[in-house]
């Protein structure tokens, strides 16, 4: 059992069997951009202070991140920005390095004479790699932090789960010891003098990215703004959640996954936060489902399943019934470049791309039957998860993510489901069409917003 707000020490793994040395103790922040409420930064905290030594901050840029475009960079630029502040005000020196971070990582740790270095933890291959290649280079302690998700990934199930009633007992079970406060982070090794400010403009130019995807306007990232949209919501909508999760007019759901997915809030905080509320226990049961078992639930299918990103790694059942109506004649058959430009037949997919390419961000329950037209109009259906897995690491704030591989695996290729009735196309996977939507929600209201003067507002 955890007393208390301390740090539960199954939250942290080794990654090398070195010994804590003498010499700073450096935290790389990655995926959880964050001073606040940041298990990986407390970890590294109290590290320093049992060796008596300064903590420091690191992250690291590398030139291309998976096709991020300029959209992503802006939002984790400005929160960085604020990051870099944050620490700042704690006496903590924040450095970025540019390049590859199984390179620059050991260099920096070598010239710093490090005394460990600590990570936070990412179920992506491509940070697995980092991490890998870092790891045997490095001559200090290494040690991976989960402080993206309340249970910690690895502990949460030892395999792939099948769906959400297998992982949500797990979950339950471990809920009450890993839903703790947070403590305060205690400095007492700090140096006097900090490094100069990050040259934030200078890095941006150095990236290889495609700037023609431009930030959402009026959308603040950053730590406070997070804070300020989780506040929002937990005031004032989370009391309707449960009841009107499913409309995309009704402006209900909280907004959070871009803040989330950059780590600028910790889900673990807003779960607490929507505990603490005073809405029904509906509906912050209905909140916890989607911010911890579903969202959990995501980290732990890529996490077992290296495939998390194609076609091959969805279920055999789903894999044999789509591969037998592969040959099926489909109503309509669109390129990627129409599918990007929203010029398909149907008004409401195109609205839905719009919110997309315009606002960064499409309503949960919309992006389910985005990504199955996806699938009924394309020449196949690997082609399909491919064109929706584009679309929404190009153009989505909150792209690639678990949550994003595994929204697409699910709506295209079962995963997490189960089979339905067979129909041309689809098989056995579960089909959605407009008049299940128009059941949900004001259709023609929704087209409206989309393409109308008032175009896009955000969540
Ligand atoms: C095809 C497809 C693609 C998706 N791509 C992404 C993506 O790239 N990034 C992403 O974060 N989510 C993705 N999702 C999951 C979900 O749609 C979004 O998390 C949600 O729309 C975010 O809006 P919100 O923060 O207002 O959600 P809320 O309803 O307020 O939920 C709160 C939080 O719970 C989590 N959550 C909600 N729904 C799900 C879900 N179905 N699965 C896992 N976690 C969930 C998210 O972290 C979310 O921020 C995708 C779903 C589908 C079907």
């Amino acid at each position: 059992m955890n007393p208390g707000n301390a740090i539960d020490e199954r939250r942290a793994r080794r990654l090398n069997q070195r010994e804590d040395g003498r010499g700073p103790v450096i935290c790389w922040m990655s995926r959880d951009q964050r001073v606040r409420h940041n298990w990986a930064l407390l970890f590294a905290c109290r590290k320093a202070s049992q060796l008596k030594q300064p903590l420091e901050v690191v992250f690291t840029l590398a030139p291309a991140f998976l096709g991020a475009p300029m959209r992503h960079y802006d939002f984790m630029f400005r929160g960085l920005r604020e990051v870099e502040t944050g620490l700042r005000a704690l006496g903590v020196p924040f450095t970025v390095l540019f390049g590859e971070p199984g390179e620059t990582l050991p260099e920096f740790a070598a010239k710093r004479n490090a005394g460990a270095l600590v990570a936070d933890f990412s179920p992506l291959k491509l940070v697995r790699g980092w991490k890998q290649a870092a790891a045997p280079r490095l001559s200090c302690a290494f040690y991976e932090v989960d402080a993206h998700n309340i249970v910690p990934c690895w502990l949460a199930s030892p395999k792939q789960e099948y769906a959400a009633r297998t992982i949500r007992p797990k979950l339950n079970a471990l809920r009450g010891e890993f839903l703790t406060g947070f403590p305060e982070p205690e400095l007492r090794h700090q140096p006097d003098i900090l490094p100069p400010p990050v040259e934030w403009d200078e890095m941006e130019s150095r990236l290889k990215i495609d700037r023609s995807i431009r930030a959402v306007p009026g959308l603040t990232p950053g730590e406070a703004a997070a804070a300020a949209r989780l506040r929002g919501f937990v005031e004032n909508r989370l009391h309707r959640y449960a009841g009107e999760l499913n409309d995309p007019n009704s402006g209900a759901v909280s907004g959070l996954s871009p803040y989330l997915h950059f780590g600028q809030l910790s889900a673990q905080h807003a779960a607490l936060e929507a505990a603490r509320s005073g809405a029904s226990e509906a509906n912050r049961e209905a909140f916890i489902e989607e911010l911890f078992i579903r969202r959990e639930l995501s980290e732990n299918y890529c996490w077992y399943n290296d495939r998390y990103d194609s076609f091959d790694g969805i279920p055999a059942w789903a894999k044999k019934t789509l591969m037998e109506h592969a040959g099926d004649r489909r109503d309509a058959l669109y390129t990627p470049e129409q599918f990007e430009q929203a010029q398909t037949h149907d008004p409401l997919w195109n609205a839905a791309q719009t919110q997309l390419l315009e606002t960064g961000v499409i309503h949960g329950y919309l992006r389910m039957y985005w990504a199955k037209k996806i699938l009924e109009w394309s020449a196949t259906p690997a082609a399909a998860f491919d064109i929706a897995l584009m679309l929404n690491d190009r153009y989505a704030l909150d792209g690639r993510d678990p949550n994003g591989y595994t929204g697409v695996a699910w709506s295209i290729g079962g995963v997490h489901d189960r089979p339905w009735a067979e129909r041309p196309v689809y098989g056995t996977i579960r089909y959605m069409n407009s008049n299940g939507c128009a059941r949900k929600f004001d259709v023609p209201r929704y087209i409206a917003s989309m393409t109308g003067s008032s175009q896009a507002t955000l969540f």
